[in-house]
């Protein structure tokens, strides 16, 4: 626009048309062209466009949040009565929905590890509409071979969706994978900063057109240009933070590894990927680590309370290095049975790394490991 190396925001709420007949032309679909921003916006539309190109998808469509994303294409894929095969572990506020639109809607899901073909062939009803995939998956790090479930998919002409949050598409591209639906919390990584709550779907022009029209317009989660912008920004450094993201969370998880009050760390490390044979799923392991410590839940409060530098905070992927408790903030309002059955036990901490130097992330983690 005007030689503008960056692109404007489009800080409208609605487009005028010239003539009476040209605002028929424009609800009719016979002329392109820009009616009311919910339907669509130039600033989002160049973001969606550079997340279709990124996750080598054929359109993207923006929200205003990672949840209007995931409630928009879940909504989008299901009725009454259909059923949802996902990972067993899952965001908070997905597993939410889920519980919400079985109640409501009677459209019920079940849980899979996924680590083998059987594991998931056995858990597909003949009512089953989707497959909802984190890997890895949010707060345990598992990995889950996308390639597996994409093949197992494609025999019973069922779409698998996958939250590609913690990965983003320089680590990973489920698309290329054979997966059908990307969804990402734009909020993390893409947007990178800490500054703005945003979704983001890439998939195929026909299904991304039908929730462009349903779900995303009559439910009505789509992005502010503004917000849009911020991940437009965010996205120009994405290659350069996710190196520095990853170059530190192997330092620390290295460290973390070495030091006697940790029992357990988990990252998508060389082996644990080569186990399951998706050596070339992930690029690098990404920036998040969750680790358990040799203590109690008041020990796990208490080690985050010793923290000096790194801040305590939910969410990921920003410049800060963020440490959190899974069992009583993100995951709290899964039932305990379940939590622990996922392996989100009391012990476990979740960290992002940030893009500090590492040495300064692990000093003060150090430090109250020590104290602990
Ligand atoms: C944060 C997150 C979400 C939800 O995104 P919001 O932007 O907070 O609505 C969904 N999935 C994963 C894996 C997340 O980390």
């Amino acid at each position: 626009m005007l030689g503008s190396l960056t692109p404007p925001i489009f800080q409208t709420s609605t487009y005028t048309f010239t003539t009476a007949e040209q605002g028929e032309r424009r609800f009719a679909g016979e002329e392109e062209g820009y009616i009311y921003s919910r339907l669509g916006n130039p600033t989002v539309r160049i973001l969606e466009e550079r997340i279709a190109a990124l996750e080598k998808g054929e359109r993207g469509l923006a929200f205003s949040s990672g949840m209007a994303a995931v409630s928009a294409v879940l909504i989008a894929l299901t009725k009454a009565n259909d059923h949802i095969l996902c990972s067993s572990g899952l965001y908070g506020c997905t597993y939410g929905l889920l519980s919400m639109m079985k109640e409501k809607y009677q459209i019920s899901h079940d849980f899979s590890v996924m680590d083998t073909e059987k594991s998931i062939r056995e858990k597909i009803k003949p009512e089953t509409t989707c497959i909802y995939v984190e890997t890895p998956i949010n707060p345990t790090i598992r990995l889950i071979n996308l390639e597996v479930v994409a093949k197992i998919a494609k025999e019973f002409n069922i779409p698998v969706v996958v939250d590609n949050t913690f990965s983003t598409p320089y680590l990973q591209r489920p698309i290329e994978l054979g997966c059908d639906i990307v969804i990402h919390s734009a909020t993390k990584y893409i947007g990178g900063h800490g500054d703005v709550i945003a979704g983001l779907v890439v998939g195929k022009n026909d299904f991304l057109n039908h929730v462009a029209m349903t779900t995303q317009k009559d439910i009505g989660g789509g992005i502010s240009p503004f917000d849009a912008w911020l991940l437009l920004r965010g996205m120009k450094t994405l290659p350069i933070r996710m190196d520095r993201h990853c170059d530190n969370a192997e330092k620390i998880a290295e460290k973390l590894e070495q030091h006697p009050k940790v029992t357990a760390v988990y990252y998508p490390s060389r082996s644990n990927r080569t186990e399951q044979g998706i050596d070339q799923q992930m690029k690098r392991g990404g920036g998040v680590i969750s680790f358990e410590i040799d203590g109690s839940k008041k020990d796990a409060q208490s080690l985050l309370n010793q923290l000096a530098f790194i801040k305590i905070a939910v969410s990921l992927g920003d410049a800060e290095t963020l440490i959190e408790h899974p069992a009583t903030m993100t995951h709290a309002v899964i039932p305990e049975e379940k939590r622990v059955e996922m392996g989100i036990t009391e012990q476990l901490i979740r960290l992002s790394a940030g893009l500090e130097a590492w040495e300064d992330i692990w000093k003060d983690l150090n430090q109250a490991l020590n104290k602990m």
